[in-house]
Order: C-alpha cells, then structure tokens, then sequence
C-alpha cells in the first residue's frame, strides 16, 4: 500500500497544520488562562462585596437583632445575635423578609435565610428571594449533610463557593447565625446570580477558539495543500521526466529549468547530470581513437541482435602486419593505419551494418543484413580487397591488408559469447594459415580448440612429471669438418598417443603458459648434460637450446640462465640460446638490446634461429649483440639445383658474414646441398646429412665416430657420463 507520508505535499501541510495548531493553542490558552482567571477574580470580588454589602445592610437594618462578626477585610464571618435577642427570634421577625429584599437588590443577586434544625441536620430556608419562572416565590427548601455549605456552616464557618440552587449552580456567600454562646442557628445567604453567567465570556471564548480554531485549521489545511501541490507541481514533473529519462523515453529538456527558485537550481541540476550522464555514455561505449562503437557496444550490439532473433554475419577483421607499422614508423602512423583502415571498412558496409575497434588492430562487423554464407564471403572479399590497397600515410605508404573469420547468426551462434568465440576461432585459423585469408566457421575448428585444450591437459602433465625428454642434433664446422656444437630438441612420447612433433606441442604450450616450466627444465637438462660430457671429457663444442619469446619475456629469465650455469658449473661459452624472430614482435627493441647483453655478459652465444622465415630487419641483425645466424631450411633446401636460390643463399651468408657472425645452415639433407655450403663458405652446417637428432646417450658414440671429437676416450666415464639420458 502506498504510504501517504512519503508525500511531501502531505508532509508539509501536516507541519504547517501543527504549527498553526501549536500557535493557536499558545495563543488561545493564554487568551483563555487570563480571562478565566479574570473572571474567576471578578467573582470573588464581587461575592466577597455583596457579602460585605449584606453584612452592612444587616447592620444598619437589623442593629437591635444582629451583630455582623468582621474579617479584617470587612468581610462577614458571623451574625451573632444582639445581647438580649432570643434565639427564637429568628424566622418571626417579620423584617426578615424585607431585609432579604433590600440585601438582594443591592446585590443583583438572591438573598436567603436559614434556620439550623439540629434534630434533623439540616438547614431550613425559611425567607428567600428567589422566585420561579412566572415570579411567585420559590418553595422553601432546606439542605442537609450533602450540601457543600454545610459541613462550613455547621461548624460556625462561612461558605463561598458554588452550590446547587433549583437545578443551577450560583455563586452564593453562606454566612453562619449564631447564639452568643456561639451556637449555630441559622444562616444567611446571598448570591451573585448563576454561575453560568458569571463564566458566560469565558465559555463564549472557549467555544469561539473551539470554533475558529477548527475553520482555522481546516483552512490552512486546504490552502496549505492546495498551495503545495501547485508548488509541486513542477518537481514532480521533473520526477516524471528522470523516470522517462531513465527508460530512455526523455525526448524534451529538463521540466523546470529557467526558473530563478529552488527548483530551477534542481532542474539545471539534473540536465548537467543527463549532459555528464551522455558524455559517459559515449566515453564508455567509444573507441577514442577512432569513434567506432568499442568492445562493449560491440557486445551489447551483438547481444540486442541475438536477443532479437535476427540473422546476420559477425565479421572479425585483423589487419596484417600492424605491429611493424607501428614499429617501422612509430605509434603515430599506426593510429593514421587503423583510421584508413576504418574509413576503408565503413566504404564497404551498408546501412544498418556496425563497425567496432575491439582493440589494437581488431575491428569486428556486425552485418544484419549478410544473413547466409554467400554473402558473408561475398562481403569478407571486397574487405580484403580494400585493405590490401596500399594506405597512404604522412608518414609513408604502407602495405597492411588483413584477415577475417566470420560467424553467421544465430545459425552458428546462439550467445554473444560463442558467436563472438566462433568468430574469433576462424580468424586464428585465417591467420594461422597466410595473412589475407577469410576463413567461416566450421566444426573442425572447435574439434581444433577441444583437441588442443586436451593436448594442453596432457602436456601440463608431461612437464610436472619430467615426460619429455631432450634429443641432440650434431652440428660440425665446415671450416674444420670438426664438430661445432649441438641443438637440443625436445620430445614427448606420450603413452597412448605416441610420438608428438615439436611442432605439435610447443605451440600450445605458448598459448597455454606452460613454456617458461618447459623451457626451464630444457635448460636445465642442457646445462646437467654439459656438466656429463664436460666430465667425461667429451669436448662438444656447445649446446644450442631454443628459447621461446615467452620465456625471454620473463622477468627473471637472465637469473634462470645464470643460476643454471652457476648450479652445473659450466662457462656460459658452452650455452648458446636460440632465438626466432618473433622476439622482434613480442620485445621492445630496447629491452631486447639489455637482455642481450646481459647474457652476453654470462658469456652465453646468442642465435637467430629459423633466419630468413619470420619478420627481419637487418637493422636488428646490425644493433643486436648476436653470435650466429641460422638460416632456415627453406634456403638450403634444393639450393644446389636452384641458381637463385643459391644466389639468395650466397647473399644471405656474405651479409650474416659482413656483419661479423657465424653462419650456421639448417636442414642440409644431401651432399650436394652440403658442397653448395662449402662453397658459399657457409661457417657450420646442421642437417640430416650430418646426423640427425639422437638420444643424449649416443651423441658422444656419434660424436666419437663422425669427428673423432674426444681428446681421451675413457670409455667407462662416457658410460658413466651418459648413465642417465632422459632430460627435459
Ligand atoms: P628448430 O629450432 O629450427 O629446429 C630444427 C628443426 O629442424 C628440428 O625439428 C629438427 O629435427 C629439424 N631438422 C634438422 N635437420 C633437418 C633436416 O635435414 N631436414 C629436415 N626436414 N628437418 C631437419 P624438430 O625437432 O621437430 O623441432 C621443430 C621446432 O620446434 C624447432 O625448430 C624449434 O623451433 C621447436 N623446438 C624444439 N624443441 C624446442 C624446445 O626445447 N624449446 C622451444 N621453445 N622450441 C623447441
Ligand atoms: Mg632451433
Ligand atoms: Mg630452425
């Protein structure tokens, strides 16, 4: 039920009525204190005066039968009989009468006389005043115990006060008459006429505040009301037009403002409220940079589509090459990147289609009206397309282009979340296969992510209980034809599964946190197999490990390396780290540069694995401390049947060369490809040719055989050395 007190409009004219309630209370008691008192004294003045009147009039009428008995006020306390008057002379003087009249009169009240019966206690009226309604004398009556007078005058004492005469209360004076031997016989009574009209002013008052009091009251309640409910008239118009606002239905200003009182002040108030309320909004659901709707818009877009049943195609978009924009020609450029890109986006939508940043280079279309595969391929082509043009920035021209995986609603998805997951699924797989792809989603994707998330199951537990184990590439210098050093690669066999590729589980080991754990225990094991070998004598030359950008990432990684080398006590030239040039997107140059040197510092070599496959700036190969170049298999292989491979090759070794470091080539599987090498004055050569990866445990066999590389061969400290194999 609705509480009528939250009303203000009731609230107020409730206070207002109870002070002018108050007020009139102060105000009217006050009024009515004072002439009730007035009155009250008026009386007492009056009967102590017709008293004292009818005292003296006995006196002066009546000397020979009464003697007045005075207070020192002149007020009577007795008429005593006159010396020699017989007691019996009451009520047969015939006088008495008279006297009644006259005493009456000058009093403008009644007079009446009594005579004490004391057989019977009680006082008789014997002579009176009083007349009844048609003036005849009133029937003599006499009163007993009962009587407030009574008790007064039975025992020689005056009575004033009310008492109760022919159905009405006077105000009357009893006067004892009494014997000289101070016996009471009798007594006198006079009065000022009924009570009722003696307090008459001080009723009408009474019943005039009850009156006006209540007219009072009920109009300042109405007035009251009906003034505050015109006052509120204007808040609860802003009241109702905060609730529109809040339900999005405010389609005017502010109620109220202009105005110079309170209530302006409210309404100017509420709409810098609704302007900050805006600018929130705008904040919160815009890209800055861009003014794109952002993530959230994108999701609350995403979310009211579903929720409203309606088909569409989820876009999500990935502009290639962003990073070495942004790295080639600073931040600035790679802001002008993504506003070209915006601009070329929006060219190609239709109406009713939403474009959002979601972040760095991720845009994502929402496309109502793109409901079947067609055309969602249709529109993801044209983007392609627009975004493989060359992008025209002040700081230079540009090639980005871009990649796309696409949903369609609600076929595929029926949340914002899956359809959002969905989406991005095909785009990973777009990217993971060629920049400038677009890829649907299917099912094989998420029979992809299940069975990596699975892999990566296996693998956690691969790593924490000590499953993987490391194998050993030679590696010899073709300078020499001695042995140069070794890789360590990592394998796992699993028990069910078998054999799984590097390939296989490095990836989700990156994407799923497990690398530092593994790279550790790679590190490890390498730096405990160097310790082996260096005690049995077996001069390896070094051993090579890969090291993921991840774990480079690490804030401690340079701590890891050298408590390892401390641990086995190996000298960091016996360590070589091999580095992909993916560090180049995931580091900062300048960070990279102190890490280099740092390890540089622990005497550890630093490698560039995979040379030529990834994202290469000679200038890092110029400013980076690093020791050697690995080209990758793709330029070796068939080089000696390829004249431009091999002159690719020829260039690549002369600027590794120029630039101080050593070559060290990849995968040479033949010997021709082995003599194009030598040829080229490639440094070292890694390949099938060579050896291929082995257990630990054979590579001082293999090393002995193919190189001849032990200075002694203690042939019980090489078994001994190589007793525990298992790494990683
Ligand atoms: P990578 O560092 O470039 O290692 C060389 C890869 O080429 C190895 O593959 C090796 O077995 C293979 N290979 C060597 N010679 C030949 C050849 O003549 N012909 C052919 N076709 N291949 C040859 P693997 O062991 O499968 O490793 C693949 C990749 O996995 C490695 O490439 C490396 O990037 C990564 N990887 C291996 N072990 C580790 C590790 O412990 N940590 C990290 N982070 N990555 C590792
Ligand atoms: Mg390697
Ligand atoms: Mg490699």
């Amino acid at each position: 039920m609705l509480n009528p007190f939250r009303s203000l409009t009731i609230r107020t004219t409730l206070l207002l009525v109870g002070m002018v309630a108050m007020s009139i209370l102060v105000m009217a008691g006050l009024g009515y204190t004072t002439v009730d008192r007035v009155t009250e004294q008026n009386a007492r003045t009056r009967i102590d005066h017709a008293a004292r009147t009818a005292a003296a009039l006995v006196g002066s009428l009546s000397p020979q039968r009464f003697e007045a008995r005075l207070d020192q006020e002149g007020r009577p306390l007795a008429l005593v009989f006159a010396e020699g008057v017989a007691e019996t002379a009451l009520e047969q003087d015939a006088g008495d009468a008279k006297l009644l009249e006259v005493i009456a009169n000058a009093n403008q009240g009644a007079a009446n006389l009594y005579r004490f019966r004391e057989a019977t206690r009680e006082f008789q009226r014997y002579a009176s005043t009083v007349r009844d309604a048609l003036g005849a004398p009133a029937p003599l009556r006499s009163f007993g115990l009962s009587h407030p007078a009574y008790g007064a005058l039975a025992s020689g004492a005056v009575h004033v006060g009310q008492v109760p005469m022919l159905g009405r209360l006077r105000l009357a004076y009893f006067v004892p008459i009494m014997t000289r031997e101070q016996r009471v016989i009798g007594a006198l009574a006079v009065d000022i006429g009924l009570v009722d009209d003696l307090v008459a002013p001080r009723n009408t008052l009474r019943e005039a505040i009850g009156l006006w009091s209540g007219i009072l009251l009920l109009v300042v309640a109405s007035l009251g009301a009906f003034i505050q409910m015109l006052e509120m008239r204007p808040l609860r118009a802003i009241a109702r037009f905060s609730h529109r606002f809040v339900s999005g239905q405010a389609d005017r200003e502010v109620p109220g403002l202009g105005r110079a009182d309170e209530i302006g002040d409210v309404a100017e108030g509420l709409s810098r409220v609704i302007a900050m309320q805006s600018d929130l909004e705008r904040l919160a659901f815009s890209d800055p940079l861009t003014g794109l709707g952002n993530r959230t818009r994108y999701f609350a877009d995403l979310e009211a589509l579903l929720a409203d049943g309606a088909s569409g195609a989820l876009l999500m978009i990935d502009l290639d090459r962003f990073k070495e924009t942004n790295d080639a020609f600073g931040p600035a450029a790679g802001d002008a990147l993504l506003m070209w890109a915006r601009d070329h986006i929006l060219g190609e939508l239709e109406e009713g289609d939403r474009l959002a940043r979601l972040g760095g280079d991720d845009f994502a279309i929402l496309s109502p009206g793109t409901a079947d595969t067609r055309r969602a391929m249709a529109l993801a082509q044209r983007l392609m397309k627009r975004l493989a043009e060359p992008a025209q920035l002040p700081q230079g021209e540009v090639h980005s282009g871009c990649s796309i995986g696409i949903a369609l609603l609600p076929g595929q998805a029926a949340t914002a979340a899956e359809a959002h997951r969905k989406a991005e699924l095909a785009l990973r797989d777009a990217k993971s296969q060629q920049d400038g792809r677009c890829v649907l989603f299917h099912a094989a994707l998420d029979e992809a992510v299940q069975n990596r998330m699975q892999l990566a199951r296996l693998l956690r537990h691969a790593i924490d209980h000590d499953e993987l184990n490391l194998h050993v590439q030679p590696q010899i210098d073709l300078r020499t034809g001695k042995l140069y050093g070794f890789e360590a690669l990592a394998r796992w066999t699993h028990p069910t599964l078998g054999a799984i590729a590097p390939s296989e589980f490095i990836p989700v080991a990156e994407a799923n946190g497990l690398i530092p754990a593994l790279g550790q225990r790679v590190l490890e094991q390498a730096c405990s197999l160097a310790r082996q070998w260096r005690d049995a004598n077996f001069a390896f030359g070094r051993i090579s490990i890969n090291v993921s950008a991840i774990e480079l990432g690490q804030p401690n990684y340079v701590a890891q390396v050298q408590d390892a080398l401390a641990r086995h006590r190996i000298e960091g030239a016996c360590l070589c780290l091999e580095l992909t040039e993916s560090v180049f997107l995931q580091q900062e140059e300048t960070v990279l540069t102190g890490l280099f040197h740092a390890l540089r510092d622990l005497g550890v070599r630093l490698s560039l694995d995979d040379f030529g496959t990834g994202y290469s700036s000679l200038g890092y190969l110029n400013r980076l401390p690093l020791d050697e170049l690995k080209i990758d298999r793709a330029f070796i292989a068939a080089a000696d049947q390829d004249p431009r491979k091999r002159s690719l090759l020829a260039g690549i070794v002369a600027v590794g060369k120029g630039l101080g470091l050593t070559m060290v080539a990849e995968g040479a599987e033949t010997e021709a490809e082995l003599q194009v090498l030598r040829e080229l004055h490639c440094d070292v050569v890694q390949g099938h040719v060579i050896g291929r990866p082995v257990s630990p445990l054979m590579a001082p066999i293999e090393g002995e055989r193919l190189f001849g590389a032990f200075r002694a061969t203690p042939a019980a400290a090489l078994r001994k050395s190589t007793a525990k194999p298992r790494v990683a």
